[in-house]
């Protein structure tokens, strides 16, 4: 991507930014930082000079760009309704173009391509999390042809406290007697990283490897439990095959009464995961599961469904400042606990990981579970 390409995709949408500046109480950025550089106007601001000519790419502006969540929250608050994530996300790829890009990321490209997964580890283990389940099945979920495919992402797979999610995903599973299999070892990143890093002419070869292994299956059905692999499913992926997140998945089990669950002690409140609220509009789902379970006393957060607070955990930022990103999910933890719930349930592995690594440093006796961890724990 280069300027003029920028100009003739992003220009109009910039130029519509009247500057006043009702999207700064909706960036996380901007609300820890609190300089215009890191609002959503100042990076439109920034957007609309480069392609004017009146600014050039350099690292000042590399950092205003690659910190950002991509949460989308801004357009919500924007009466033009600017799409400043998919502004940055072009001003990404001209950056790469330029030089100009946390060098973090060429590692990440460099794994995608030689090991297919975020973690340089070998593709072979993305079955670990298996090891949390006693009684595995002679096949380890891994067969041949089955009705729905579970695609676990990278970060369930690879990081040890995410893990549990898949566990969880795959005893629910199981309980309702759903024919099921994993893509185990071809399973292949989603590409999603990418379009973040600004290189998503890269995620060709993910995106062809994973729609034909799906497609060896028969499988009529794809679940995720990763909202960032759902979202990117359902944007690039061209397939027939129905397209459902876990929370989707598990309302549908709970309709056709396929789930037996005892009642669980637990005060509630719902994080929406951005990739899975906002930008692909799945609200009421993970809401009818946690109000089905017996004994959740559920409470809404101040800012819920559209208005939610990204994690800190979005954009790659945890990669590029790990720093900004545990203030941000500092943030959202204060919010959290003013509801008074001893638990907040997501339906995603990275705000899992986010909220529950920063209570943790913080000593905060705040429980951070999955969706899918707490219909497991209720399961009869
Ligand atoms: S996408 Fe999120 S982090 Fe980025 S500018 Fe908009 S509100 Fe701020
Ligand atoms: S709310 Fe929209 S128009 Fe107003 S400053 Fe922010 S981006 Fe510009």
């Amino acid at each position: 991507m280069n300027v003029v390409q920028l100009r003739k995709l992003a220009y109009d949408e910039v130029a519509k930014c009247s500057k006043c500046g009702f999207c700064l109480p909706s960036c996380p950025i901007y609300l820890v930082l609190r300089t215009e550089s890191a609002s959503p106007r100042g990076r439109n601001a920034v957007t609309r000079a480069v392609i004017e000519d009146r600014l050039e790419w350099s690292e000042d502006v590399e950092k205003t760009i690659f910190r950002c969540l991509g949460c989308g929250a801004c357009t919500v608050a924007c009466f033009p309704s600017i799409k400043t994530r998919d502004v940055v996300f072009k001003d990404r790829e001209c950056l790469v173009n330029e030089g100009f890009y946390p060098k973090i990321t060429e590692k990440l490209a460099e794994y995608l391509e030689t090991k297919h997964n975020i973690s340089n580890e070998d593709n072979e283990e993305r079955g670990d999390w298996q090891e949390l389940l006693g009684d595995l099945p002679e096949h380890y979920f891994e067969k041949e042809r089955a009705e729905v495919v579970y695609f676990v992402g990278c970060v369930a797979s690879f990081f040890p406290m995410a893990q549990k999610i898949p566990a969880s995903m795959a005893r629910i599973m199981e309980h309702a007697g759903v024919d099921f299999t994993v893509l185990g070892g071809e399973e292949w990143c989603c590409g999603y990283p990418l379009i973040g890093a600004g290189m998503p002419e890269k995620m060709t070869s993910l995106m062809e490897h994973n729609l034909r292994k799906v497609k060896e299956t028969g499988a009529k059905q794809i679940v995720f439990t990763c909202p960032s692999c759902y979202h990117t499913w359902k944007t690039f992926y061209k397939t027939d095959v129905d397209i459902l997140s876990s929370a989707e998945f598990i309302s549908g089990l709970l309709n056709e009464q396929r789930l037996h669950l005892n009642s669980l002690e637990a005060k509630v409140t719902y994080h929406d995961p951005c990739d899975l609220g906002r930008n692909s509009g799945v609200f009421e789902p993970p809401r009818e599961v946690l109000k089905a379970l017996p004994g959740v006393d559920f409470v809404e957060l101040p800012n819920n469904r559209q208005m939610c607070t990204c994690c800190g955990g979005g954009g790659n930022l945890e990669m590029v400042d790990p720093e900004l990103s545990a203030r941000v999910a500092q943030m959202k933890i204060d919010e959290i606990l003013k509801t008074g719930a001893d638990t907040v349930a997501s339906s995603c592995q990275q705000c899992l990981r986010t909220i529950a690594t920063r209570a943790r440093r913080t000593k905060t006796t705040l429980k951070v579970k999955d969706l899918t961890e707490l219909v497991a724990e209720a399961l009869a």
